[in-house]
């Protein structure tokens, strides 16, 4: 409630008063000019949010949740959208001039647009994406880590060009001084929270690797930290990943984290799927990597309510780290847990996990691996598992397929869509 109400303060009120302040100044306003005004003014803010999503500081986890502002991200996209090309239609169409900065805001927005079409995959864009990859094959080819590069830096060139043409358009200034001091002072803080963002980069908590283990499809790293670490993360969570090795990828990666808060080495299972994974396969043991984190609220409430795991494939990283966290942090509630995976290796910490529920009272483990046992999630599975699906919550982390799966098994065995929690490993 906290954090809806800050966004709402933010980036609704805050600009509506000084919209509403700004409009009220003018000897004379049409509608479609004050519709241009009111845009601009909310867009300014939406730019300026948008950079701090690159800023990355676990300590804003309370405040702005990384996959919250990764939402917020989407949505306020639309309406930069929307404001830009009614701002140049609005301009060319009552005949006024089109400044240098609105044009290149256009060229560059339309640009970051096409670049966010093209890397990554939104229920949005899936269909254009999948025409343009399909029609131009050397789209295809360009790495996730330079369209990232590529879309970050220019985003921030984005985000100066804005400032620079709100000034010059005046929409800053008002009658009513705290305005202006708001409305600028707003950017240096965003700029002071990135700058403070990158220089963190060199004091992230460094660890050794010590073994690379291979379980089937899955690499588990172990690292370990000389002295005590400052990295502060709780099961279910995730971290960036910086490999620190000559010759190796420098870009860093998230993965969420196989071992707990209460193991002094960190462990990731990490599966192969592109450039960034292959290459972690050529670490040795000695090597130096650091992690920033942790990041995420894929976290249980510490409640009563029952509690149902559903993980498959790679997707078990995090659900094993929470049912090997119970051991030290006791559950209150039921706790079902299901896990599935092709090949039994896959299975990671399958002995401590079978043996932590024969400890644990209230833990019941689902294992399935389909190799073996042919067994895929469907309502019928969960229909003879679950107790009481009306009022259990869910934490699911799968690929996109099989969520969409076990979420309208879910639903149709009557957990409600509310009661439903993911962890997406793409955004
Ligand atoms: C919150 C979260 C937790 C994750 N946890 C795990 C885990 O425990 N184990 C695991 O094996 N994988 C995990 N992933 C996925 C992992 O980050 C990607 O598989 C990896 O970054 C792929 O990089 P690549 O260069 O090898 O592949 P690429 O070919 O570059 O990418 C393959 C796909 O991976 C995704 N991806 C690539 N780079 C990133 C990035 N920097 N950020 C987000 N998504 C990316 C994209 O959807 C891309 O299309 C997680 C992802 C997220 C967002």
């Amino acid at each position: 409630m906290v954090r809806i109400g800050l966004f709402i303060v933010l980036y609704g009120l805050i600009p509506a008063v000084q919209s509403y302040l700004y409009i009220i100044d003018l000897a004379f306003v049409t509608p479609a000019s004050a519709l241009n005004y009111i845009l601009s003014i909310f867009s300014y803010y939406a730019v300026f949010s948008h950079l701090l999503i690159s800023v990355k500081i676990p300590r804003m986890q309370h405040i702005l949740p990384y996959d919250r502002m990764i939402k917020f991200h989407a949505l306020s996209g639309i309406l930069l959208t929307l404001s830009i090309y009614y701002h140049g239609a609005f301009k060319l169409l009552s005949g006024k001039e089109l400044e240098g900065t609105s044009i290149m805001l256009f060229f560059l927005w339309t640009f970051l647009l096409f670049l966010a079409v093209i890397w990554i995959e939104t229920p949005f864009s899936r269909s254009i994406r999948n025409v343009l990859l399909k029609r131009f094959v050397v789209l295809k080819r360009i790495p996730y880590d330079l369209l990232k590069g590529i879309h970050e830096y220019l985003f921030f060139a984005f985000a100066i060009i804005t400032f620079i043409h709100i000034n010059e358009s005046d929409l800053l200034y008002s009658s009513y001084s705290f305005i202006t001091v708001y409305g600028s002072g707003f950017p240096i803080a965003v700029l002071a929270l990135v700058l403070y963002g990158r220089l963190r980069r060199f004091f992230f908590p460094r660890f050794t690797v010590m073994s690379v283990r291979n379980e089937a499809d899955t690499l588990v790293l172990t690292l370990s930290s000389a002295g005590k670490h400052s990295l502060r993360y709780r099961s279910g969570q995730f971290g960036y990943l910086k490999v620190l090795k000559k010759g190796m990828n420098r870009e860093e990666h998230p993965f969420s984290f196989l071992s707990h808060a209460h193991e002094k080495e960190v462990m990731l299972g990490i599966k192969s799927l592109g450039d960034f994974t292959r290459s972690i396969q050529a670490l040795l043991p000695g090597d130096t990597v650091s992690i920033n984190g942790g990041f995420g609220n894929f976290i249980p409430s510490a409640d009563e309510k029952p509690k149902v795991f559903i993980g498959s494939g790679i997707g078990i990283v995090p659900l094993v780290s929470l049912v090997r966290e119970m051991r030290h942090t006791p559950l209150k509630g039921v706790a079902d847990v299901f896990l599935a995976v092709t090949l039994r290796e896959e299975l990671l910490f399958e002995e401590e996990l079978k043996e932590l529920e024969k400890t644990i009272e209230n833990l019941n483990l689902h294992l399935y691996v389909y190799k073996e046992d042919g067994i895929l999630y469907t309502s019928e599975l969960f229909r003879q598992a679950i107790g009481n699906p009306e009022q259990a919550h869910y934490f699911i982390c799968s690929s996109p397929g099989v969520r969409e799966i076990v979420t309208s098994a879910l639903t149709s065995i009557g957990a409600s869509k509310k009661q439903i929690h993911f962890e997406a490993f793409s955004y």
